[in-house]
């Protein structure tokens, strides 16, 4: 019997971590840096190389199959509203948690001082990445989602909302121009999107190295684990809300769609794991986007929006980590919050949620914008940063994982309210070694 692709990946990622761990005992880390980790990289940008391909075939066979615009609009508006809804959602846990388990009464001086002398934990270049987005205009979120040159916004990853604008308006132009120049370049991107979503499989296929050499290499370059333990009940309150976003998650799927956990896990698991490994939503897309489609059952016309949109704005796991990180630092350095500066950290963490990129670390930098919110002392600021970025790595693979989750959940919620959900056309991954033309 052939193992299923997840156990692959899990096994690839068991080894990686007993691997880095050896390696760092007998002293070898740069061996493993320099001869493991490139497949690692290698792996991240794979799947970052068909992610914009991705979105633009898969949108635009996507709308022009919708034969309507008035349903895309439904589609978009839907989205969008249940976004921000599952993003409040999971604030309000983390916020519930935080201010239950106060763990920040259980830092001591001494975790705070060690802290500050670990040079790994500088927080300047967090501080001052912050200090850029936060000198922005408030309409400028909108600004930023029209491209003024789509050939320039497609060759950035960062820029995937810019990419949505013109490939929607273009797949709604399509709808309105005559079938019969319509039909060959739909023709075009429907096999565009086949071929796309063949490299992923292909791509899949070399996931349990790709792992492997990413968590093989994440051990060997980390230097304090000891702080982990110092910051456990910081830690353990994340994971625990993380933890019931996870079960609120598969509760709506049951209750909303009629699919169990099990099918839920199966389906999206592999994506999780990558997303784990790899600790970015855009580096992941690819994958959640074909398990959401293919093994989730959600019709391509919603996957090919809710997916990339989701990636870009919705962070269900990294918007509980900024309430829970701005409560805790608040509490670890004295610093009292008032009824008011709660509400104003639930508003801040789901809007700075939607400004992260999908990117390893950048809930850290929205967290500076959260903090400021509540006027956090500046000279307090930095301390704070220094003192969860000790433990920033292993808590964002968890957040990441939350959400692309929370992305495949509302994937599936508005799939079955405009009647897109269906049952999953499942294939086997190796299957695709073949060639499926006669
Ligand atoms: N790494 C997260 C993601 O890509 C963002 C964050 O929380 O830092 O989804």
């Amino acid at each position: 019997m052939k193992l299923a692709l997840h156990w692959k990946i899990l096994i690839g990622m068991a080894l990686g971590v007993a691997f880095g761990i050896i390696m760092s005992m007998i002293g070898m880390n740069q061996i493993v840096m320099d001869w493991v980790a490139p497949f690692g990289t290698i792996f991240i940008s794979m799947l970052k190389m068909i992610a914009i391909p991705l979105i633009i075939a898969s949108l635009i066979k996507g709308i022009s199959d919708l034969q309507d615009i008035s349903k895309f609009s439904k589609i978009g508006i839907q989205t969008i509203v249940i976004y921000v809804m599952t993003t409040v959602i999971a604030v309000s846990i983390g916020l519930t948690l935080v201010n239950i388990v106060n763990p920040g009464k259980h830092v001591s001086e001494q975790t705070i001082a060690d802290i500050l002398n670990d040079g790994n934990n500088d927080p300047t270049s967090k501080i001052s990445a912050a200090s850029q987005t936060q000198e922005q205009g408030p309409l400028q979120f909108l600004v930023d989602l029209v491209p003024d040159n789509v050939i320039g916004s497609m060759s950035d990853n960062g820029s995937m909302l810019k990419v949505i604008f013109f490939v929607v308006f273009f797949g709604i132009c399509m709808l309105l121009i005559k079938k019969e120049h319509r039909d060959p370049l739909h023709n075009f991107f429907v096999g565009l999107n086949e071929v796309i979503l063949k490299m992923v499989d292909l791509i899949m296929l070399y996931a349990p190295i790709g792992v492997f050499a990413l968590l093989a290499s994440l051990v060997a370059s980390t230097t304090n684990p000891d702080l982990f333990i110092a910051l456990g009940m910081y830690a353990i309150t994340v994971v625990l809300g993380l933890l019931l976003m996870l079960g609120f998650y598969v509760t709506v799927v049951r209750l909303y769609t009629g699919k169990s956990p099990g099918f839920f896990f199966r389906g999206i698991g592999p994506a999780q794991l990558v997303a784990f490994s790899t600790s970015s939503s855009a580096a992941t897309l690819p994958v959640t986007m074909e398990r959401v489609e293919e093994h989730l059952g959600v019709e391509e016309e919603v996957t090919s929006f809710v997916c990339p949109v989701g990636a870009t704005i919705n962070m269900d796991g990294t918007s509980l980590y900024q309430a829970v990180a701005a409560v805790f630092i608040s509490q670890a350095l004295g610093f009292d919050l008032s009824f008011g500066m709660i509400g104003t950290i639930l508003v801040t963490s789901v809007l700075a949620s939607i400004g992260s990129a999908a990117v390893p670390g950048a809930g850290l930098i929205m967290l500076i914008i959260v903090l400021q919110s509540i006027n956090f002392p500046a000279d307090k600021l930095a301390i704070g940063i220094a003192l969860v970025m000790a433990v920033d790595r292993p808590l964002d693979m968890l957040r990441t994982v939350i959400n692309i989750s929370g992305d495949a959940t509302v994937a599936m919620i508005v799939g079955k309210r405009v009647g897109k959900l269906g049952e999953p056309i499942e294939k086997d991954w190796d299957d695709n070694y073949k060639v499926e033309h006669p």
